[in-house]
């Protein structure tokens, strides 16, 4: 996994972008006096907060596997984009209450002057980096870019539902459109950030992988079944982050060598990892003729079945298998195996 050092250069730029935005607030501040460009400058300091967690996870995610963490540190991210979704429903909500207040007494607008415009400007270098992010983001499978991206966002929006807001007042004097605009544009950010949360606890819950792979795994596997003796169960898939885990049991004729066996399993895992990025794929092999390789499809393991399940095309050979037919059963490789 080396995408960790690309994500954490997208951390940096995030942290980059905070610095240049809260210097351009205080400047504003400084040049004005307004205390609403203060305020401002306080959340980006959030925002600088964020970057700095953001990258801090990143860096724990990236750690290779040790004793303790033996499946690696991939699922540190889910930390950093759950406390980001939080951060954006907590904006949302003080956004909300501005509005509530004002809906019940409008105020005035306030004319758009010198520190209006550096809100602005930190507004469109946000969105940029909020883009490149959420770009990089997808090309590397980072929640935790993505959240970030989202949080930036959150303030690109903040910024223009005021902005929307002073132009429609204007243009049409109806002070109330202003507080309207503010709330739905709090209800779409609390959308955002609930979603980074919900996603970030189905992470830390182990959620399998998305349909469409899930999907290809099968394919793989039913391919094999089509044309060998073998059948699986136990198909297990999760997300962790950056990382994939897939496991899977894999029966085949109870008198197949190891060695052809894990040549089968060798074959499946390399098919798995073609079709899945950063995926670590677990097999165990299993005979079918043994009732003891049925116990195992859930969890927790069960009582053996009464009767095996049928292997299509290989009738009657699962209990005796000298019975098979030589040909139908021959495991892939059998002849080099038995040189
Ligand atoms: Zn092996
Ligand atoms: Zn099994």
């Amino acid at each position: 996994m080396n995408n960790t050092a690309y994500t954490k250069k997208f951390a940096y730029l995030s942290i980059t972008a905070a610095v240049v935005t809260i210097a351009l607030k205080m400047f504003a501040f400084l040049a004005t006096g307004s205390v609403g460009l203060l305020s401002d400058a306080m959340e980006s300091l959030v925002n600088l907060a964020a970057a700095i967690f953001t990258l801090f996870f990143l860096i724990l995610a990236a750690r290779p596997a040790d004793e303790e963490h033996a499946y690696g540190h991939s699922k540190a991210e889910y930390f950093s984009s759950s406390i980001e979704g939080m951060l954006i429903v907590f904006a949302a909500g003080s956004i909300a209450i501005a509005a509530l207040n004002r809906l019940a007494e409008p105020q005035p607008i306030e004319q758009i002057e010198f520190g209006a415009v550096l809100s602005i400007i930190s507004a469109v270098v946000n969105f940029i980096v909020a883009r490149t992010l959420l770009n990089a983001a997808a090309k590397y499978d980072s929640i935790a870019l993505e959240a970030d991206a989202h949080h930036l966002m959150t303030d690109v929006w903040t910024s223009a539902g005021v902005l929307v807001g002073v132009i429609v007042v204007v243009a049409t004097g109806w002070t109330i459109l202003d507080p309207i605009i503010a709330l739905i544009m709090a209800a779409n950010i609390v959308r955002t950030g609930a979603l980074l949360i919900y996603r970030s606890a189905q992470g830390l819950m182990d959620r399998g992988l998305p349909d469409d792979q899930r999907k290809s795994i099968v394919d793989i596997l039913e391919g094999y079944v089509a044309t060998q003796q073998i059948q699986y169960h136990a198909l297990r898939t999760r997300q962790a982050g950056m990382r994939r885990f897939v496991s899977m049991h894999i029966l085949v004729p109870g008198h197949w060598t190891v060695q052809a066996g894990h040549n089968l399993l060798e074959r499946i895992e390399d098919d798995v990892r073609e079709r899945i990025p950063e995926v670590t794929v677990f097999t165990h092999l299993e005979p079918q003729n043994d009732p003891k390789s049925w116990q195992d499809t859930d969890l927790d393991r069960s009582e053996a079945p009464e009767v095996l399940p049928e292997v299509p095309g290989l009738k009657g050979a699962q209990d005796n298998p000298s019975e098979a037919p030589p040909q139908a059963s021959s495991p892939p490789n059998a002849g080099e195996v038995l040189l």
